[in-house]
């Protein structure tokens, strides 16, 4: 009887799974190995939202394989002897496993190839399991990726996205193979008390109730932070119990001016893949080095990391961070703009932070972004400083966003929360903190520091 072996990484789904129905082609028996990898532990990467969010999505894998005749085999070890273990005890002749882009994942796919080699097992890394488009399908003429996203989107939208792989109907699996309990996700402390559940069948449930509503006002209201109007598909796209293919084409089968805006925003992952793909260093190194020479306030970065600048929107998307394990798209933005340029302190203090607590915290969306909003990544305007109070009355303009996530403040009636240092405001919110830095003097300071005045 033929074995093969179908490492899952960050692609935990039965739908539209090259790496799994290739396995299951491939051979008589798959084994569907899940490693909770010492590596990414030492690492400290394995944060207590993500590791509660995975306990989930291999509890559901795992449900989802038994009811096709299998079953989700873990191992706790390092991934690559966890791999050829299997490989030998089974006798696999094919591994399987998703390509990454992280310097890590790169590395670990040449450590596999040759420990599998020596069991006789051969490597298959497949393209487009994280990603809708492979990193490096599309280049620009003399480069190995785009640095800038305007043109790389325009070939991304003119390329064909491969089409979507159904569930495998069964899952055949070797007798000789064991593996160690799942893990609970009632195992882990330190959990963000209002984080999502995770797993495809959650993920799956979210995906078919966003595209028959919401979707179609996504253009008009992806910024209004109070109607906290988008998909919320982040940490199922993260940890792949979503498909980014599958979900580029339900949402343009869906069509429509929300479905573009949202598609738009699904080639932003992909472009930030294929930039960390091609530049590994870009996850601690400047992307676009500015000679920055940060400041490193321990009292300053405290008061930004609990939520307690004196300026409510930064505020309300800390603590909503903390809250959730997850923060609306448009405060992650100016929380690391007032952190990279009103404090200028370094982006990589930011990115640590946000990795601590996101569920759907990655190496490529994660610290490419923290660049962005730094000045020092991809984008165009490197030098543009997002102010909280302007933020606040265009994307919140009620105060309903901050008032639902700073409770010193809700007392405060309509749009006047952004604004608690007047005299009015303060005696209605006397707890609430008196501004960390002045404005003015902290975007002159900036400015300086760039070259710029
Ligand atoms: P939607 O608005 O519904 O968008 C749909 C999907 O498109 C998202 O799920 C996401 O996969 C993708 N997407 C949207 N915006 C971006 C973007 N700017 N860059 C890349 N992909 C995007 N996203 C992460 O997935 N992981 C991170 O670790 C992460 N860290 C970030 C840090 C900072 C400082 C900033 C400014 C943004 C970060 N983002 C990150 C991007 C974005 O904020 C989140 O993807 C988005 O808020 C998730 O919410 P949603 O699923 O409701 O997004």
């Amino acid at each position: 009887m033929s074995v093969s072996v179908a490492l899952f990484t960050s692609d935990l789904r039965l739908h539209d799974n090259p790496v799994l129905r290739a396995a299951v082609h491939d051979a008589d028996a798959v084994v569907p190995l899940f490693v909770r990898d010492r590596g990414i532990q030492r690492a400290g990467f394995d944060a207590p939202n993500r590791r509660a969010f995975l306990a989930d999505c291999l509890r559901d894998l795992d449900a989802g394989l038994r009811r096709r005749g299998g079953q989700l085999v873990v191992r706790d070890e390092d991934v690559v002897s966890a791999a050829r273990a299997v490989a030998a005890e089974t006798g696999a002749r094919d591994l399987h496993v998703a390509a990454g882009v992280s310097g890590y994942a790169l590395r670990r796919e040449e450590r596999l190839r040759t420990a599998l080699a020596s069991v006789g097992c051969a490597l298959h890394v497949h393209d487009a399991v994280v990603t809708a488009l492979a990193p490096g399908r599309i280049t620009p003429a003399g480069r190995d990726h785009f640095a800038v996203f305007t043109p790389y989107f325009r070939r991304w939208q003119a390329e064909e996205i491969r089409g979507t792989l159904p569930a495998p109907r069964t899952v055949r699996l070797p007798q000789e193979v064991t593996g160690a309990p799942l893990p609970e996700r009632s195992e882990v402390t330190g959990v963000s008390p209002g984080l999502a559940a995770g797993g495809e069948s959650a993920g799956r449930r979210l995906l078919s109730s966003w595209l028959n509503g919401p979707l179609a006002d996504y253009a008009n209201g992806h910024d209004d932070l109070a109607g906290d109007a988008t998909s919320r598909l982040s940490p199922y796209l993260h940890f792949g119990c979503l498909s980014a293919a599958e979900v580029v084409h339900r949402a343009r089968h869906r069509g429509g001016s929300g479905a573009e805006a949202f598609v738009r925003q699904l080639a932003w992952r992909d472009f930030h893949h294929q930039v960390l793909a091609a530049r590994p260093d870009a996850a601690h190194a400047d992307y676009r080095p500015r000679d920055d020479r940060w400041r490193s306030d321990e009292d300053e970065i405290a008061a930004w990391r609990t939520g307690r600048t004196g300026y409510p929107l930064v505020d309300a998307g800390m603590r909503q961070l903390a809250h959730e394990g997850w923060m609306h798209n448009r405060t992650r933005m100016l929380t690391a703009s007032f952190l990279t340029k009103t404090l200028y302190a370094d982006w990589r203090v930011g990115a640590a932070h946000f990795l601590d607590l996101l569920v759907d915290g990655d190496l490529a969306n994660n610290q490419l972004n923290w660049q962005w909003a730094a000045g020092t990544g991809t984008d165009t305007r490197p030098n543009r400083v997002l102010d909280p109070v302007a933020q606040g009355r265009r994307f919140d303009p009620r105060g309903t966003y901050v008032r639902r996530w700073v409770p010193e403040l809700a007392g405060v009636p309509g749009g006047a929360v952004h604004e608690p240092w007047k005299p009015a405001v303060r005696e209605a919110a006397p707890d609430y903190p008196a501004p960390l830095v002045d404005l003015g003097a902290a975007r002159s300071r900036f400015e300086r520091a760039r070259g710029l005045g």
